[in-house]
């Protein structure tokens, strides 16, 4: 059994990050930026309005009300065609290109227009007021997204003002999920006697997809060798592979052997976390693949612990890590154990902080503690015995919290 921060290391050491590829900006969002993405150049590209109303000269505006001669309309889109001059404006709507000459924009609420030729200014604008400087957000050649960005709708909208439709980003890795064990039937089916469903393959495919990356369920093996082989051969196609179930230390629990026998590379098969404790991790021709425990709890966690931040790492994400906030334990009382703890949990916001309390739950076997919780709090090995009022680490499972 090695420790939990040993089988981490392990797992971010061992996972590849996966090649670049170049993807139109509807493939983008949640990827991980492969370049470094400079302005092409100044922005705003001209000096421009930032509202409706008269290009002016600021020292035409003192004193008001002035009344100013209108020389031209100018839309957003077009070019100015004629400079402004003293005594002189433009009607300019937001967007539109600054004339020469002007060096402010008098917003046409602080107007009264007298037909299209001339206008009365009612209130005086400073120089620059109200317009927006070629060059001040961002200037041609700069740096606007750092390589290793996770490319957010933030991100988008900065490639697509720069005209970056094809941005290079690192491949997200494929998942293959396959469920194994005798007793299991698929989610559409009834048990016969000592039957269960197959809940894990649709939970780690869920928790898959909740990261944006695609996965595969490639249904259930029996605890045949020869079954289990040949559908390991065929996930190994994607580029992460999840088993569920047949690891730990019962006579049918042959997913370890089999995988030894497909020249595994070992990593480790024995963590010091619970639940979770028998998981199995290692590389076969460089691919990463778990073994997974068949408890369902057991596989939820350790999904959450460690093949999020493996996916992580092969995403491109620079320094993969927990969601961790700290909470107050509202109830109930936490012991440390030899092996790092995860239990289903309710956090919430109060005030500054959070607050937590331990949902029901009897253990790996009970998948209904986690639906009734939204974290995972932490019992490390080295914490202290925790009760009311003591200060937790707790793992978000929903982004929003
Ligand atoms: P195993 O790791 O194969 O020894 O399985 C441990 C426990 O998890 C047993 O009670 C199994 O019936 C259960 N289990 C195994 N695989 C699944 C699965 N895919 N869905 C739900 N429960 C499972
Ligand atoms: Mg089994």
């Amino acid at each position: 059994m090695i420790p939990l921060e040993e089988a981490l290391r392990i797992v971010l050491e061992r996972c590849p990050r996966l090649p670049s590829d170049e993807v139109s900006l509807y493939q983008a969002p949640g990827a991980v930026l492969a370049e470094e993405i400079r302005s092409d150049r100044d922005y705003p590209p001209f000096t421009r309005s930032a509202m409706d109303g008269f290009a002016v000269r600021a020292s035409d505006t003192e004193n008001p009300p002035r009344t100013l001669s209108v020389v031209e309309e100018i839309r957003a889109g077009q070019t100015p065609e004629r400079s402004v001059g003293a005594g002189e404006a433009s009607s300019i709507m937001t967007g539109a290109p600054l004339p020469e000459g002007a060096d402010a924009v008098i917003p046409v609420e602080q107007t009264e227009p007298q037909g299209d030729r001339s206008v009365v200014l009612q209130a005086q604008v400073q120089p620059g007021q109200h317009i927006c400087l070629q060059g001040e957000d961002m200037i041609e050649g700069a740096v606007a997204i750092e390589e290793g960005t996770r490319i957010r709708p933030e991100e988008i909208a900065v490639l697509a003002a720069l005209g970056r439709d094809r941005p290079k980003i690192y491949r997200k890795p494929s998942v293959a999920i396959l469920s194994t064990g005798d007793e299991l039937v698929d989610a559409s089916a009834e048990p016969a006697s000592g039957q269960i469903r197959n809940s894990n393959g649709y939970a780690l495919w869920a928790q898959s997809r909740s990261m944006g990356v695609p996965a595969h369920l490639l249904g259930i093996a029996p605890d045949r060798p020869e079954v289990i082989e040949e559908k390991i051969r065929e996930a190994l196609q994607d580029d992460l592979v999840l088993i569920s179930g047949g690891v730990s230390m019962g006579e049918y629990d042959l997913v370890g052997q089999v995988l030894t026998s497909l020249g595994l590379e070992p990593g480790f098969e024995r963590v010091a976390i619970k639940p979770g404790k028998p998981t199995i991790f290692g590389t076969i021709g460089g691919k990463p693949v778990f073994g997974l425990p068949g408890n369902p709890v057991s596989g939820f966690v350790i999904f959450h612990i460690l093949v999020r931040p493996a996916i992580e790492k092969m995403m491109g994400i620079r320094r993969p890590a927990w969601d961790e906030r700290e909470a107050v334990l509202e109830e109930g009382n936490l012991k440390p154990t030899k092996r790092w703890q995860f239990l289903p949990a309710i956090l919430r916001r109060e005030g500054k902080g959070y607050r937590v309390r331990r949902v029901p739950w009897k253990g790996s076997g009970d998948i209904f503690g986690p639906s009734r919780g939204n974290c995972l709090v932490q019992v490390p090995i080295d914490s202290p015995p925790l009760g009311p009022g003591d200060a937790v680490r707790v793992i978000p499972l929903q982004e929003s919290l």
